[in-house]
């Protein structure tokens, strides 16, 4: 357990994450069905009865969002592009795939591959209801039910992504047929946001007005995913300006070479009236003979309560090596941004040999990114 979700393991190599916000829409899953669907179809049927079918009908759900993910996901593997993980949270699930395609057509099947699963899976859902036909049978009635729920929520996943707002997979296709004609991939970036943005909108007031016309959890439901849409769609187009400007460039270019180094045996009282309040440094690289052996920096120093500053050392209070995130000097300046947007943190450390070699701060790169713009580079 993290403050990402739940682990639950992998598959096809990739990691399955439960993000905690999933439990609200099992629940609220759950409860529709035992509380309405399941008496409005099958009135005969016990508490006990609908109970079951809820929570299996519930979880089948989870399963029918995590094969629309996982189709994402081999198909970006296949074309060599690596996934991080995939996580299932309260509007349904992300992959989160390292890189953005190279070409356009392979954007369009990634994109595409998700919503077809959720089409094929409910006409093989329909199937199996229809197959069954109308019966007295219990077990043959339990089956019925639940298709028919989950055939029909597949046919809604796979259509509801199909719509062209990106960063939806609609909108991700009708990028990748821009991008095609255009051949460039922040200009369609830009055109399938601004249209991702005003589909986001859209929901938002379709929303309002429902809420208002008395159905008023449908409508709070659009809206707020309308207004996840509008945030998705601006933050995509603004990660794939900074990419670009990113792009091509070493973490040697940005890093600050004049690392302090401090040895373990600091006292954290110490490091804050010699070091820190008189360089404005925020980070300090522990050094133990020539070798790393880990990172001291604000937040460790606030770790620790202010009356044990006098005997705490900076040993106990610093974040090891081995918990350490850190780049290559060669490696790509987006993979540091990269590491620190997931990992929530302000600095990072470009390692050679286990020796710092030097630091990439939040300010260096945003002072990097800054002067670019400011250029019109
Ligand atoms: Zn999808």
């Amino acid at each position: 357990m993290n403050r990402n979700g739940i682990y639950l393991g992998k598959a096809f190599g990739i990691p399955i994450r439960l993000h905690y916000s999933w439990f609200i829409i099992f629940i609220l899953v759950s409860w529709a069905l035992i509380g309405n669907y399941f008496p409005a179809v099958y009135p005969f049927w016990s508490l006990t009865s609908r109970i079951a079918a809820g929570i299996i009908t519930s979880l089948l759900f989870f399963a029918s969002v995590l094969v629309h993910e996982l189709m994402h996901s081999i198909v970006s593997q296949r074309q060599g592009i690596p996934v991080h993980s995939i996580t299932l949270f309260v509007f349904g699930g992300v992959s989160q795939i390292t890189e953005e395609p190279s070409k356009p057509q392979d954007e369009f099947r990634m994109a595409v591959a998700g919503p077809l699963s959720s089409l094929v899976l409910s006409g093989i859902l329909f199937g199996i209801y229809y197959g069954f036909g109308n019966t007295a049978n219990f077990a043959a009635q339990f089956v019925r039910a639940i298709t028919y729920w989950l055939g029909y929520i597949n046919l809604v996943l796979g259509i509801f992504n199909l719509v062209p707002g990106f960063p939806l997979d609609g909108g991700r296709v009708l990028r990748s047929i821009i991008w095609w004609q255009r051949r460039d991939l922040r200009s369609a970036t830009k055109i399938a946001s601004a249209i991702g943005r005003i589909i986001g909108f859209l929901f938002i007031f379709g929303g309002i007005w429902l809420a208002f016309s008395g159905q008023w959890f449908s409508g709070i439901w659009l809206a707020l995913i309308g207004w996840f849409l509008e945030s998705a769609a601006q933050g995509s187009y603004q990660q794939v300006i900074l990419r670009g400007i990113l792009k091509g460039h070493r973490a040697s270019e940005v890093m600050s070479r004049d690392c302090v180094m401090i040895p373990p045996e600091t006292t954290i009282d110490r490091l804050v009236y010699e070091n820190i309040l008189t360089s404005g440094r925020r980070c300090f690289p522990v050094i133990a003979g020539n070798k790393v052996i880990g990172l001291m920096t604000l937040s460790d120093v606030r770790a620790i309560p202010r009356d044990r500053w006098a005997t705490a050392t900076v040993r106990e209070a610093m974040t090891p090596l081995e918990r350490l995130k850190w780049v290559r000097p060669e490696e790509e300046l987006s993979r540091a941004f990269q590491l620190m947007a997931e990992n929530d943190i302000n600095q990072i450390p470009v390692l050679e040999d286990s020796q710092i070699v030097g630091m990439i701060t939040r300010e260096n790169l945003l002072n990097f990114v800054n002067i670019r713009t400011g250029l019109g580079i």
